[in-house]
């Protein structure tokens, strides 16, 4: 893929913004699982597409979705605690997730590059920190984190990546997101960061073209090759 290398000179690259799931953590496959049988108990369809669709959303969105679309009511809030804890249960069932093959690498290039890392998710994991220091050690800190403990809203809405920005005391043109979700992307996309999108999961390259991704590759090794004409181009050098 083709980087549209214009829009990389209005760069005045300080920081990376990483999603987690499915960019940090080869993760989305266990919760597409999860979200299917979960839903398949309740004789409710629903896809692995479905489900990769829809990350980066709230469980109980997830649940109220599929009911108006399937059920034609929505879904009560009984209900989607009951499910929600249904799926948890099938997800925590399933092997751990591992790394993503050379994200390591990606994130040992930026730092090396001095740059800012910071994580974007919406996941609220107790033992986030613990775990990214076991898998990434020296890479991830409490203070350079959003969650979904800070966060109202959450993706689409632009308010995590915002939070980052305010966070470092960056400007929208400073920074760089890395995400792998349709919803992920607009999120990033509407707060004004320019967006990386690495498909690593099963949908096609449109849903996250249509969601403003700036550039897509197929796998976080592509990146790696990349990355350091990205950053080379991003520091507003002249060239
Ligand atoms: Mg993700």
């Amino acid at each position: 893929m083709i980087i549209d290398l214009e829009k990389l000179k209005d760069l005045d690259l300080k920081a990376f913004f990483f999603d987690m799931d499915g960019v940090l953590f080869d993760s989305m496959s266990n919760h597409a699982k999860a979200w299917c049988s979960a839903f398949d108990d309740l004789g409710i369809e629903f896809s692995a597409y479905d489900a990769y669709m829809r990350e980066g959303m709230t469980g109980a969105s997830t649940i109220r979705d599929a009911f108006t679309r399937q059920l034609g009511r929505d879904a009560s809030e009984e209900e989607c605690k009951r499910i929600y804890k249904v799926k948890s249960h099938y997800f925590e069932s399933l092997p751990p997730a591992v790394p993503m093959e050379h994200v390591l690498d990606v994130l040992k290039t930026v730092k090396a590059a001095g740059l800012d890392i910071f994580l974007v998710t919406g996941s609220g994991q107790v033992s986030l920190l613990d775990k990214l220091n076991y898998f990434f050690p020296n890479i991830f800190h409490r203070e350079k984190m959003v969650t979904a403990f800070d966060v109202k809203k959450g993706k689409p809405d632009p308010e995590p990546y915002l939070m980052a920005l305010k966070k470092g005391g960056y400007e929208k043109n400073q920074a760089i997101v890395v995400e792998n979700a349709p919803l992920g992307v607009r999120s990033a996309v509407s707060a004004g960061i320019f967006t990386i999108a690495v498909n690593t999961g099963i949908l096609e390259d449109k849903e996250l073209s249509g969601n403003g991704a700036g550039v897509i590759y197929s796998k976080m090794q592509e990146l790696y090759t990349e990355l350091p004409e990205i950053i080379k181009r991003s520091k507003m050098i002249d060239l």
